[in-house]
């Protein structure tokens, strides 16, 4: 038998490595604004065609390259950032493998124009898939600029799997970020289709984040800083009630490397025991600068883990650091999350001459009226009564509208003396439906076991087909704001909210003002408190923000489900009978009762026999 082995010729081992390096444009212009950086670049400025899928472009002021470098810089393996193995623990750069220009230009259409400071002439190189076009002398100012055309233009199957421009564009965006925030001191311009996204000069790390999350953000911020041997911290905690629903703005930084670190946050949300409410996250940008010689970064060309060679020391000065410096600034007093509820939302009642509300009535709202508790807070409306075809599922229907006497809900099961009515026979059948356990589950019995509905999913999943009816229907009735709402998110979050103005304006939100500096609302969704608008909306940035598949992606059930999410009943909540009758009807009347709007089981049957298993 002859031998079948053979080496990959360079372009067929360049475009495989290339799938490593490169997932999609973000990927591009991490690549190419960390070389800028390397090249001790003081001005960079990033160009960016149809979310980089026609053009990702990166021109620099830095030290540039020779003839032969420039040539070279698209060889694999070729660097000029470490010489031996042991520069390794030294890195004091970004980059080190020598294989981002090589496995970008297996995959696009490069151009590379570069000149030394001390050179006249620079030089011109064209490369398609690995295959050099043309070289030339060219004119060309000090610098380097690297324009990469047709991203994946001889894979089509990598092509075709790019997300939309929205989606692409975050990416974009949030790798610039990550890079314009850990170097406050280069000047960065950012262009997307000929519009300046972010343009701004070098300043202090204050301003930066201050630049890059809105105006808003210098108020809440809070410095860290400590000093000690193996770690130096600088940087800003956000204060505890500027918290948020997302993780949008938890930022590390290891020597001006953006990284992420489980353990690390950890440490902060450790800091911040106590301080945040359930479900919220603290904001933070943080330097951390340590001795290279203490971390090792080369686990994957593209991953932003690192390992620390002692975690557990990190992690006790950064919990300290941070607990200090919230200490010091005063910060652990306002600890009362639900009388601060408004903190975000500040009114503008100033210029404004009052006018007197004029509120419209949804027939439809008002579900569990009768026994409503106060407490609870109150959310869009019900559908109507059940379906027939599902009724002869229930026994003892016809006996719901009365005997709140016996109401189970108010029975708690475990440690309850005076609940004999659950063993005299047949009681539940006649005067009672439903009860709720734990205050989570809603259980009834039906002709053939027993029902056990999720009452957040099920509420969910009531509320997101109504949502969607509205927002396709494109008809919804709102409630105008006594006062208007002023809310302050990022210039990149508004730009979200912007995206999806007019589905939220079909579900009934109203919009007086929308730039990247405020959000002025002046009507909202009937049955949407006002308390809970700035949740909603950033539960949707979030969700925006996390969303995966992009295939069937749609803007409107994205906002059903996000504002479904925020507004569903939540486990813990105690519901009267009515409520939980009223809540096991409108889940059966529902299009798709049996699932959560995230495709969750919203509640699961247990038959007659089952249970007889169980005794035996
Ligand atoms: P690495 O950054 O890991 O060294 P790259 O493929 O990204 O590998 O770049 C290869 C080499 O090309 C770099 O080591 C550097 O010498 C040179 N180079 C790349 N981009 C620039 C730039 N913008 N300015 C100057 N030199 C650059
Ligand atoms: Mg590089």
């Amino acid at each position: 038998m002859t031998d079948i082995i053979q080496l990959l010729p360079d372009h067929v081992a360049n475009q495989i490595a290339a799938g490593e390096v490169v997932q999609r444009p973000a990927s591009v212009v991490k690549e190419l604004l960390e070389n800028a950086i390397d090249a001790g670049a003081t001005e960079i400025k990033l160009i960016i065609k149809d979310a980089g899928k026609t053009l990702v472009q990166v021109i620099d002021n830095g030290k540039g390259m020779s003839v032969t470098d420039a040539r070279l810089s698209f060889e694999r393996h070729a660097t000029s950032k470490i010489k031996s193995a042991e520069d390794l623990f030294q890195l004091n750069t970004k980059g080190f493998r020598g294989e981002a220009l090589a496995s970008i230009a297996a995959i696009a259409h490069v151009e590379l124009k570069t000149k030394r400071p001390e050179d006249e002439l620079g030089t011109a190189i064209e490369i398609e898939g690995s295959t050099v076009k043309s070289q030339e002398v060219s004119v060309t100012p000090s610098g380097t600029s690297v324009a990469v055309k047709n991203l994946f233009f001889n894979i089509p199957a990598r092509r075709n799997f790019l997300k939309s421009d929205t989606v692409e564009l975050r990416h974009i965006t949030d790798e610039f970020h990550r890079v314009a925030l850990a170097h406050p001191n280069i000047a960065f311009v950012f262009y997307h289709n000929g519009s300046d996204l972010f343009n701004v000069t070098s300043e202090n790390y204050r301003q930066r984040v201050v630049h890059i999350f809105g105006t808003k953000t210098n108020e809440k911020l809070v410095p860290v800083e400590e000093e000690t041997e193996v770690l130096k911290i600088s940087g800003f905690v956000g204060k505890p009630e500027f918290s948020k629903k997302t993780k949008s703005e938890q930022f590390f930084f290891v020597n001006q490397r953006f990284i992420k670190s489980p353990y690390l946050n950890h440490a902060i949300n450790a800091a911040f025991e106590g301080l945040l409410k359930d479900g919220y996250h603290p904001s933070y940008f943080l330097n951390l600068t340590v001795d290279p010689k203490t971390i090792d970064i080369n686990i994957h060309p593209t991953k932003t883990e690192i390992k620390f060679d002692d975690e557990h020391t990190l992690y006790a000065i950064l919990r300290s650091a941070v607990k200090h410096s919230l200490g010091q600034f005063n910060i652990a007093p306002i600890l009362d999350f639900e009388q601060q509820s408004n903190f975000n939302t500040p009114y503008n009642y100033k210029d404004k001459t009052a006018s007197s509300p004029a509120i419209e009535v949804d027939s439809d709202f008002n579900p569990f009226s009768e026994g409503a508790n106060g407490s609870r807070k109150q959310s869009t409306s019900f559908k109507q009564a059940p379906a027939d075809s599902w009724e002869g599922l229930y026994v003892g229907l016809e006996s719901k509208s009365n005997n709140s006497e016996s109401d189970f809900s108010q029975v708690t099961f475990e440690s309850d003396a005076k609940n004999e009515s659950m063993f005299t026979d047949s009681s539940i059948e006649t005067t009672k439906t439903t009860f709720q356990l734990q205050q989570k589950y809603i259980v009834s019995t039906l002709k053939s076991g027993m029902l056990v509905i999720d009452q957040n999913r099920a509420h969910q999943r009531i509320l997101y087909e109504s949502f969607l009816k509205h927002i396709t229907i494109k008809e919804a009735t709102s409630q105008q704001l006594l006062f208007p709402l002023q809310l302050h998110f990022t210039p990149n979050e508004t730009k979200i909210i912007d995206g999806l103005k007019l589905d939220l304006e079909h579900t009934g939100f109203v919009f007086s003002e929308l730039n990247d500096k405020e959000i002025t609302i002046t009507g909202v969704p009937v049955g949407v408190p006002e308390s809970e608008v700035s949740i909603i909306l950033e539960q949707l940035i979030s969700d925006v923000e996390n969303e995966v598949p992009d295939a069937n992606f749609s803007v409107a059930d994205l906002l059903a489900k996000s504002m479904a999410k925020s507004l569903a009943i939540k486990n813990g909540q105690s519901l009267n009978s009515t409520e939980q009758e009223h809540m096991v009807n409108s889940l059966f009347a529902c299009k798709e009762p049996n699932v959560s709007p995230t495709n969750r089981p919203t509640f699961i049957t247990m038959a007659v026999g089952d249970i007889e298993k169980k005794f035996m």
